[in-house]
């Protein structure tokens, strides 16, 4: 399955590759006449930018209001039609049962876009992953990884090679 490696140099550009990835979304919805669902998981340290980049996404997806972290209220839904975006932040879930309380199945429809900051702690819970993004310091800077976990994946993230500079 397909790997992309990017150094990212500040918080700008860990930004622009959220803006990026919409623009692929976007794109393919163009070109294809029909939004194909999207799963994303976000590894990375306390810090190492998985919220600024799905601001970037969420922002380029057009929202243009804050993109504030879902850390206390688990998930920030946005209205974006023909999409609905969902940003999941699990770091302060305690008992994987709250998922199941607050009906994360339903989160998981046909024209979801769902980013999700530690998806280990929804394990078993959680829609399969399309895309694998691992973030890493490397200094003041970050390197960060994009793994294709599907077909869907697969397909995202030959545009995004593409479109990215
Ligand atoms: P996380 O959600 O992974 O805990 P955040 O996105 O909330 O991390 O915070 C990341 C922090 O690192 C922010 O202060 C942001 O300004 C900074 N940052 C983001 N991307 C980069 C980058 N590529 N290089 C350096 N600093 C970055
Ligand atoms: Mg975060």
């Amino acid at each position: 399955m397909k790997k992309l490696t990017y150094l990212l140099a500040d918080e700008a550009a860990t930004i622009a590759v959220g803006d990026y990835l919409a623009k692929v979304l976007q794109w393919q919805c163009q070109q294809q006449h029909l939004q194909q669902a999207l799963v994303v998981y976000l590894n990375g340290d306390l810090g190492a930018g998985k919220t600024t980049l799905t601001r970037g996404f969420v922002r380029g997806m057009g929202h243009q209001g804050n993109v504030k972290s879902p850390t206390y209220t688990l998930v920030e839904p946005y209205d974006l039609p023909p999409w609905q975006v969902y940003h999941f932040d699990l770091y302060r879930l305690s008992d994987p049962e709250e998922l199941e309380y607050m009906g994360i199945r339903d989160y998981f429809t046909q024209h979801c876009c769902c980013f999700i900051e530690w998806p280990e702690k929804g394990a078993g819970l959680l829609a399969a992953a399309d895309i694998i993004i691992n973030i890493a310091y490397q200094g003041e800077q970050r390197v960060i990884d994009f793994c294709a976990s599907s077909i869907r994946g697969e397909d995202v993230l030959q545009q995004l090679e593409q479109k990215y500079p």
